[in-house]
This record gives C-alpha cells, structure tokens and sequence, in this order.
C-alpha cells in the first residue's frame, strides 16, 4: 500500500478526557494522546465544560499523535463525542458565549416536567424517538437563548430571525468541526442532530414546531449531514496540511459502527462510566414502547446504484437503533475505589468477585443519580439490600458488578418487547466493550445473568475505532463495511453457564430491589 496518505486521525472528545488516536491503514490504533476535561459544577445538578478548553485539548492530542509524520499523511479524520452537551458561540469572533452544558445537566428538568403536564411528551416523542428529560439538548439550548446576556443585542436587526444574527448552536462535533476549518463549515451529523430532541428522525430534517416551542431561531443551527459525508478541511496552519473530514458520529453510533452492527438484530453493549445498549432496528424509525429512545445510527452504504449520473456510487441508507441507557456501570467500580477504598485499582475488582461468598438476597442499587432506561426515576436513590453480618468487602464488590449485569437485563427485556413488535428476531449475542470488559468475571456473569452468549472483541477502543472507520470509508482506505466486518475479531466468547430457574430467581429478587429504592 502507498505509504502516503495511510493514516486515519481519530478525535474522540469524551466526557471526562479528549483524545486523538491514529490508526493505520488496516485500522490497527498506532498511536494515541489524551487529556483530561475539567468538569464545573456551578450549582446542585448542574454540569459544564469549557468549550475553549475542549478545542485546546483536542488540536494538542491531534498535534501529539502526528509529530513526526508529515500531516499529508493522513488520509482523513473522523470525529466521535460526547453527545447532546451543548454550546453556543459567536460567529464573527469564534468565541464560546457560555460554558457548554454537559449531558448529565439536570437545570431543564422543571421545564421538562412542566411540558410533560401540558400532554407534550408523546407528541416530542413521535417526531424525536426521545423522552421529554433535561438530557437531551434542547432545554439545554433554550436555557442558554434565555439567560446569556446581550445575545440579542448582538445585531440590531428588528425581525426575530435577525435576532440571534451571530450566535451558532452547536453539540460538540459542529464546534471541533468550525474550530478544525477556521469557521469556514458549521455542521453536524444525523446521529448527533438526533439527540438535540430538535431534529424528526422521519423527515430527518430540524423540526419547525419543535423549534418553536423550544425558541430556537433556525439560523443558529448546523447544517445536518451523514456521517459519512463532507465535514470540510482543516485549515492547513493547525496541522500542517488540510486534511478532509469525513466521518462524524456520536459516542454511542460510533462503537455500533466500530462493532460493526450493520445489520438489523446486532446489538452491542458499552461498559464505561455508564453503560449503553444500542440495538440496530434497520431502515424503519422504530418505536418503543418500552421506555427505551429511538436514535439514528450513521448509516450504511447500501448497494451500488448504476445511474448516469450516480455511476456506481453508493446509495447512503438511513438506519436507526433502538437505545437504553444504564447512568452508572464502571462508575459504581470508581465509587467503591474512590469513596470506600474498597479497591486499590478498578481491575482488583475481578479477583475480589471471585473470591466473594454466595450471598442469597444481597443486592446492590447503584442508583445514586436515579434510574434511566426503562425506569427513568430521576427520585430514585442508591441503596446495599439484604445485608448480613457475615457480607464483606468481596460481596459488596461482586454485589455492585452483579448490578451492571441486572441493568443490562432491565434494557434487554424492554429491547426484546420493542424488537418483537417490530418483527426482529431475538437477541443472541451481545458484542462488548468499554473499560469494565477487561474484566472476565464480569463477562461471563454477563452472560450468565442475561442468558445471552457475550463477545468480546480484539478491539475494544470501538468508540474511535468506529470513527476512523466512518472516515476511512470516506477517504477510500476501505471499501465497504464488509471490509470491516472481516476486521471484527473475537477475542473471547462467554457462553452462559447458569440454568435459566437460577437466572429467573435471581432477577426476580432484583426487581424486588429496585422497586424498594424507587
Ligand atoms: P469512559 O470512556 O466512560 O471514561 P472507559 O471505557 O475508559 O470509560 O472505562 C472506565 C470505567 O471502567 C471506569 O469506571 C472503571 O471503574 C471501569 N473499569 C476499568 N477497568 C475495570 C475492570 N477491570 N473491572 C471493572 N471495572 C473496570
């Protein structure tokens, strides 16, 4: 292969850290650089990050990971982030007009319940796949339009359009896309716009009633494009060279696609700080009535049209996924690590689990932000059930791994109603990963308290690996997905080993759990 121009620039700009990875041409990750995001928290339930130090971050670890290589040899870049945190900035300056507000933010809440009781809900829900709650973008925005100073003030147009002549909203792709091309493109992709609860997944376009309700001016937002599109060029004096955008996909969508969950029916299962089911329903918009988001995934290529005019290009199909989310999964490791010095280091949690006692009836609630998917209990606090004087530190540790395995369940059993009224067939597999699978006590317990067979792949880096890819496909580095397809490779197949009446009783003994702490 040509060595030039054989390098993919991952940035995946996560909640806690920013980093670059630089995969070669066989999507193999070569190098890679991070740094940790301050997180400010102004007030209770409130979460920011400075936006100006997230771009900072982003072009050090994108400047780190190509020194020594000559910026042309980059093929592409691909852009994976944070989803639904939100910002917006000044169009002639570039400059942040406000902190962004994080996804985990709660400040939209009283607005969120003051719609649900005008009966809004399923109408936002019908046009969005969301639920009506503060995590989702659009409370953040509407927040931000009504308490910034002097927004208006900015032009002295008369009409409401002219109003906010100069501000742009953007998640955090669109503001590493401007800042990478100097303002020359303001831009998202699907899968982002359709976390803003602004954007109808049918019509996959800004939704002119949404965007009244929620008092947000059209001209602000980014233009929507697929994930696997143009995003524009960086400009050559941050890199050393323009280099095409061209792939850009939520946290989430981007490790479906590096899982390569191309088909209706996959499903993959993400264990970081939270914990994130994303199952791909195909080509129709999905409902679900099971509390449980509907979400567009990046797309897939679909086959190759022979037109005059399109000759052989690939014809891009809409795909959307079914998701659930858990709030806490590695993040309940950190707390019994952090705040009891239960653990030395999150991996002591594997040999702590194996040595823990049975301990019939010890349940661990880690519902210390309240519950998500499918309870969505923001009341709901944590709560260790079924204590007994012989229970020690093991238990609890095997306890609170125990929990992230009951929640993954809680997401399947409502993903396999929703995927039995849309005509799926059943789940068999979980494709995983994130930090907390590096844990093989925890994978087969997986298995064993969901009945599902897990695989884990060589990869686990799916998040920026999904996002190289969407840009390798763009860039040409591979042709289709069956080419990435063929790159999925298992590291380890746990199978369940647990009889379905031991499974059973456990899980009712869960759910008695946390209906006690709701
Ligand atoms: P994020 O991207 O959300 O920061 P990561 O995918 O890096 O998360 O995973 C880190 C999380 O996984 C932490 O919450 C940590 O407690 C947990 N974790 C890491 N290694 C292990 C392990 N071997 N066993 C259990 N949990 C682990």
């Amino acid at each position: 292969m040509n060595r030039h121009k054989s390098f993919l620039l991952a940035l995946d700009q996560g909640t806690t850290s920013t980093r670059a990875i630089l995969f070669d041409a066989q999507a193999r990750p070569v190098r890679s650089h991070g740094i940790p995001l301050r997180q400010i928290y102004p007030a209770n339930g409130w979460v920011e990050h400075d936006a100006r130090e997230i771009w900072q971050a982003a072009l050090a670890c994108a400047r780190a990971v190509l020194k020594g290589l000559q910026a042309g040899d980059v093929a592409a870049i691909g852009i994976t982030n944070q989803r639904e945190t939100s910002l917006i900035w000044d169009k002639k300056t570039g400059a942040p007009l406000h902190n962004a507000i994080v996804w985990q933010d709660r400040r939209g809440a009283p607005r969120c319940a003051a719609l649900k009781k005008r009966g809004l809900e399923t109408g936002i829900t019908r046009k969005t796949g969301l639920l009506l709650d503060p995590y989702f973008s659009a409370t953040k925005l509407e927040w931000l339009l009504k308490n910034v100073k002097g927004l208006k003030g900015r032009s002295v147009g008369a009409s409401r359009s002219d109003q906010y002549k100069d501000v742009a909203f953007g998640t955090i792709d669109s503001w590493l896309i401007w800042n990478l091309t100097r303002g020359k493109v303001h831009a998202t992709d699907v899968t982002n716009a359709s976390r803003t609860m602004l954007w109808n997944l049918k019509t996959r376009a800004w939704d002119a009633s949404l965007l009244k309700l929620f008092g947000v001016p059209r001209a602000i937002l980014p233009d929507v494009r697929e994930s696997r599109g143009d995003f524009g060029t960086s400009d050559p004096m941050l890199l050393g060279a323009a280099i095409p955008i061209l792939g850009v996909a939520g946290d989430q969508q981007a490790a479906s696609f590096g899982q390569a969950c191309f088909a209706a029916g996959d499903v993959k299962s993400t264990y970081g700080t939270g914990c994130f089911v994303l199952v791909n329903t195909g080509e129709k918009v999905p409902r679900s009535r099971n509390r449980l988001l509907a979400t567009a995934l990046a797309g897939s290529s679909g086959e190759r049209v022979r037109s005059k005019r399109l000759a052989a290009r690939p014809v891009r199909k809409a795909q959307y996924a079914i998701e659930g989310s858990i709030f806490i999964a590695g993040a309940v490791v950190q707390w019994l690590r952090d705040e009891l010095g239960i653990l030395a280091h999150a991996p002591d949690s594997e040999a702590m689990a194996r040595r823990a006692k049975a301990a019939p009836g010890l349940y661990f609630v880690p519902a210390f932000t309240g519950l998500g998917a499918p309870y969505w209990n923001p009341g709901a606090r944590g709560a260790i059930l079924g204590l007994t004087r012989d229970i020690g530190r093991a238990e609890i540790v095997r306890a609170a791994l125990d929990a992230v395995c009951y929640q993954t369940r809680d997401l399947l059993e409502a993903m396999r109603r929703d995927m039995a009224a849309a005509g799926l067939s059943r789940l068999r597999a979980l494709k995983v990963d994130g930090g907390m699978v590096a844990n093989d006590w925890f994978c087969q317990r997986l298995a064993d308290l969901t009945g599902l067979t897990v695989d884990r792949p060589v990869v686990t880096e799916t998040t920026a690996l999904g996002a190289a890819y969407l840009a390798g496909l763009g860039a040409g580095l591979f042709q289709s997905e069956h080419d990435i397809t063929a790159r999925w490779a298992l590291d380890r197949r746990f199978h369940p080993a647990m009889k379905k009446r031991e499974r059973d009783l456990l899980y009712r003994g869960w759910l008695r759990a946390v209906t006690q702490v709701q």
